[in-house]
């Protein structure tokens, strides 16, 4: 396969050298199999992994210092589904350090760069699939969602990225960041390529007591039905007075281009949508101040020398990155004694609003909702490095998806000042088909918009 071995040559060339996108951390050292008799729906099919989904045959660092040259004994069930469905992973794809961050700034291993403009960043945590996808490396990439990691990344690098029902991908295999948010999901160039390789990781795995034993459609080829007569919800607290003109502008040319196919258009509230960002801040750190204290040089990745057990444990954490200190800091602080009803209760009982509010609309009659991605194109690196609040809220229209469990997808809408922007289709748990129905619909129609 010459193909393939131009491919790493490529990569490890104009792609990691200076200049390049840095969205790889680790390139495949075999080329793929050479038989091209065996079928499967990705044969020969060259795929990039995000690099906190753990793999046999290369590193898994998370981007983080104390995973540095990490090799799983074990494989992701998501990676031996789409070997075996005849994919490669050509390698693993650099993010924020274990999934913590919007922008790809947060990897140990240096920040990624948005191939539309090189002084931009991606977006993240999964901004190397992003990037890789967008760059035109693969056509499709794995990643992952916790609060927008895929959609967001997909929206500023122009290409289509699906987080999944909660449940619908299995998570043995994904590093955990924030369990009950985490959902494994893909990109590609196009939305058929997305749900195509979407089709391949879905279904029940015993490995992972979250996985649902629900049917899995064929997701690859939903999406030439049409929308006539769907209704497509548009959720008042995702159009603020304070939107990025540009991006308002975009968002409604799509919810036209709807109408337009014979969807109808209803105008409909969430109002706890603005509690989603503390709620999400409040659950995320939590849940990770409990999954990263593993992290103590025991029993696997990096450990420093100490004279005692409590100072090797303190040096080896000290080399975690400033973000992931400062979200178990916080997820400590919000889960201790005195604290605990003040903020992770009141963040609990804002997610089951949520979650009601989205069950509520969904139930009376409205089939999807649109929305945009983010709420700007993307930003200069270093912008925003300084600000992590105002980093958090890159994700406003991303996080309530995870917190409700309904699956989202991100299609481009045209550009903004030069950049590319997306637009989001939510849909109600386990009806990914319809999304993709009405994503495929806004991706046929506005392909040739600027
Ligand atoms: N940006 C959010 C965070 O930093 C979500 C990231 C993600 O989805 N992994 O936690």
């Amino acid at each position: 396969m010459n193909l393939g071995r131009d491919l790493l040559a490529r990569l490890a060339g104009a792609e990691r050298g200076p200049g390049g996108l840095n969205a790889f951390l680790s390139l495949a050292e075999r080329l793929p199999p050479a038989d091209t008799t065996g079928g499967g729906r990705l044969h020969g099919v060259p795929v990039a992994v995000k690099d906190n989904i753990v793999t046999l045959d290369l590193p898994t660092t998370c981007a983080s210092r104390v995973l540095a040259g990490y090799r799983s004994p074990y494989e992701a069930t998501v990676v031996r589904r789409l070997r075996s469905a005849g994919g490669w992973v050509v390698g693993k794809t650099n993010l924020d350090e274990f999934g913590m961050g919007s922008s790809t700034e947060n990897s140990a291993f240096g920040p990624v760069r948005n191939p539309h403009d090189l002084e931009r960043v991606p977006g993240g945590s999964s901004g190397g699939s992003a990037a890789a996808v967008a760059a035109g490396y693969v056509p499709m990439a794995l990643g992952s969602d916790t609060g927008g990691s895929i959609r967001q990344p997909a929206a500023l690098c122009g290409v289509v990225g699906i987080k999944p029902t909660y449940g619908r991908v299995s998570r043995y295999g994904l590093v955990a960041y924030a369990s009950s948010l985490d959902q494994v999901g893909t990109f590609g160039r196009s939305v058929r390529d997305a749900a195509t390789l979407l089709e391949v990781i879905s279904g029940h795995d015993h490995r992972d007591a979250t996985s649902a034993d629900v049917p899995v459609p064929a997701f690859g080829s939903a999406g030439d039905r049409g929308v006539r007569g769907l209704v497509v919800g548009v959720p008042v607290e995702y159009f603020p007075e304070a939107l990025d003109a540009g991006i308002r502008e975009r968002a409604e040319a799509a919810l036209a281009a709807l109408e337009a196919a014979g969807a109808v258009l209803r105008p409909v509230s969430l109002p706890s949508t603005g509690l989603a960002i503390p709620c999400f801040y409040v659950i995320a750190p939590a849940e990770a101040s409990s999954n990263l204290a593993r992290y103590d040089g025991a029993r696997f990745g990096h450990r420093s020398t100490g004279v005692d057990v409590a100072e090797m444990y303190e040096r080896t954490r000290a080399v975690l990155g400033a973000e992931v200190k400062r979200r178990i800091v916080l997820g400590t602080y919000v889960l201790s004694a005195g604290y605990h009803e003040e903020y992770y209760r009141t963040a609990q009982r804002v997610r089951a609003r949520i979650r009601g509010e989205f069950h509520r609309v969904f139930s009376d009659g409205v089939d999807v909702l649109f929305a945009p991605t983010t709420p700007e194109p993307a930003f200069r690196l270093g912008e925003r490095t300084g600000d992590p609040l105002r980093m958090y809220r890159s994700d406003v229209f991303t996080v309530t998806a995870n917190l409700a469990g309904i699956p989202a997808i991100s299609v481009p809408i045209g550009r903004v000042r030069g950049l590319p922007v997306g637009g989001q289709v939510l849909a109600p748990w386990w009806h990914e088909e319809r999304m993709i129905e009405v994503a495929a619909e806004i991706e046929r129609r506005l392909e040739h918009d600027p």
